[in-house]
């Protein structure tokens, strides 16, 4: 695979929520490319769109119109099996709130999707500790979220989402809940990690700082992906 090359595709991708007799279109034939190592920063106001067009783009959803292409590959009429493996095994995901097991430590939260992939407890637990250090929190292994600060649980989230090295992550407002220091320094451990694995990410964030930051910016209008300012 080449740097350039798109991982990530959305083509023609409808989707609109259905409230009573009423239809809430979200996405509106929305098209966006994202290539193989670039950071895209999705920056838009609340109630646009932006986890619609995330959970979209990883499989989270499937789309009322149009299709999305995980490196290369139509996603849209695969079966929720095959959908399921793709999202395991190529999509990272990363939300405002953590979402990590309130009943397992730091290390074992990032374990666990490697687990599930089939790797071994030692395996898993290896690279769940390199992950640790490298997002600065190798200290913290055997704590549970709830001994965590926010910035230190999110920096967990990220290596659990990109435990089982995937292609593509997604980030959900990671730093949203985030003070703006605490934001700046999670936002750096995660560039760092994007670009020393050569990871592509979409990351929607309301913090324009961090978003001038990424290789490109764009918004939601009229349901449609189109470039920032
Ligand atoms: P954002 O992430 O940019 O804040 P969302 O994608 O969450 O925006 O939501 C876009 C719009 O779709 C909002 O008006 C929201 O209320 C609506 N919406 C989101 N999910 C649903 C749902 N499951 N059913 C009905 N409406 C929804
Ligand atoms: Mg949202």
């Amino acid at each position: 695979m080449m740097a350039g090359e798109p991982i990530l595709e959305l083509k023609a991708v409808e989707r609109y929520y259905v409230q009573g007799s009423k239809r809430l279109t979200i996405l509106n034939g929305a098209e966006f490319s994202l290539k193989r190592g670039e950071m895209v920063a999705l920056v838009a106001p609340s109630g646009t769109g932006k986890s619609t067009m995330l959970h979209a783009a990883g499989l989270l959803e499937r789309p009322n119109g149009g299709d999305v292409f995980v490196n290369n590959r139509a996603c849209g009429r695969l079966s929720d099996d095959a959908r399921t493996a793709i999202r395991r095994n190529e999509i990272g995901f990363v939300y405002q709130f953590h979402h990590l097991l309130p009943e397992f430590s730091a290390i074992e939260n990032i374990m666990m999707p490697q687990i599930i992939r089939g790797l071994s407890r030692t395996e898993a637990r290896e690279r769940a500790a390199q992950l640790l250090d490298y997002m600065k929190i190798g200290k913290r292994a055997e704590h549970r979220p709830a001994e965590l600060s926010g910035g230190e649980q999110q920096r967990v989230a990220i290596a659990r989402a990109v435990a089982n090295a995937p292609l593509i992550l997604l980030a959900d407002e990671p730093t949203g809940n985030l003070d703006p220091g605490t934001a700046t320094y999670v936002y750096e451990a995660l560039e760092a990690l994007v670009r020393q694995s050569g990871l592509s990410a979409l990351f929607a964030t309301h913090n324009h700082e961090l978003a001038r930051r990424m290789d490109r910016q764009v918004t939601l209008a009229d349901g449609k992906v189109v470039p920032l300012g």
